[in-house]
């Protein structure tokens, strides 16, 4: 191969900012809220809650990509709007996935910032069309995608002129079914040292489980992530997805308030 990559590039990138907070910068930026956008009392309840824990993102699905056919699959874009609305009313900025371009179209609107999924990583129309776009873009690593894999999908992205990239590590598949999946902590220098992009990690989906996730989220403020995907639900024993790995709002606070003291330690800030 001989490609001059843009991952490579020395020059600094135009990273995403959210209310004058940069990914990749001191500050760790918290990305908060349930697996679903499931109705208005929830996604209220949900973006009052993580904004006074200490997020800038408030995220929920509105297009969901569920294993089975048969589960929910999100409210469209009548969650979306919800979403913004519940955003809006917090003071957050929003971040939701899209599966498909016209999807992409449709959200655009109502999202600073635009989620990739793991079953998504390698939906080459889809990266080339967030790269025309010029939407922020948080990438998650594909479940079963190489870390060479998961650079050149974000160079998919950048080869259309957006940089404005996020990486983020949500658990690789591996043969033991007590998680859910296996937390790739690796990822965070493997990342910095290959490419200049921030690097999140998300410890719901990687753990699938709620019991785990405060002690992941710690490793990995301590590892060097520059933000934390959390998923966080008023009432998780309700949720229509995912409720296993949700936390609720207090238990997210305590978390958060762990979360400082690591980062403080590591020089960084929440
Ligand atoms: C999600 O964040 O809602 C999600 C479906 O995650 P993943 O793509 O990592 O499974
Ligand atoms: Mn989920």
């Amino acid at each position: 191969m001989n490609e001059d990559k843009l991952l490579n590039k020395e020059k600094k990138l135009d990273y995403v900012s959210a209310n004058g907070e940069t990914f990749g910068e001191e500050k760790i930026i918290m990305i908060a809220g349930p697996c679903a956008v499931e109705n208005k009392e929830q996604i209220f309840s949900a973006a009052i809650g993580v904004k006074q824990a200490g997020a800038t993102f408030l995220r929920g699905g509105a297009f969901k990509p569920r294993t089975s056919p048969y589960s929910f699959q999100g409210m469209g874009i009548e969650g979306l709007k919800l979403l913004k609305n519940a955003a809006d009313y917090a003071n957050l900025k929003v971040v939701s996935e899209v599966l498909s371009i016209s999807q992409l179209e449709e959200a655009i609107p109502y999202c600073d910032m635009i989620q990739v999924g793991s079953r998504n990583m390698q939906n080459f129309e889809l990266l080339k069309a967030i790269g025309k776009s010029k939407v922020p873009v948080l990438l998650k690593r594909g479940f079963s995608a190489t870390f060479g894999e998961w650079l050149y999908a974000a160079e998919y992205i950048m080869s259309e002129g957006n940089c404005k990239i996020i990486l983020c590590e949500r658990g690789i598949r591996s043969f033991d079914p007590t998680t859910r999946n296996v937390l790739d902590l690796s990822a965070i220098p493997v990342v910095k040292e290959k490419s200049k992009l921030p690097i999140i990690i998300d410890p719901s989906h990687a753990t699938g489980n709620k019991n785990y996730v405060e002690a992941l989220s710690l490793a990995a403020v301590a590892a060097g992530a520059d933000g934390l995907l959390i998923e966080v639900h008023p009432h998780p024993e309700s949720a229509l997805s995912d409720k296993d790995q949700q936390l609720t709002i207090e238990e997210y606070k305590n978390l958060v308030t762990k979360a400082k003291r690591v980062a403080l330690a590591v020089g960084r800030t929440i």
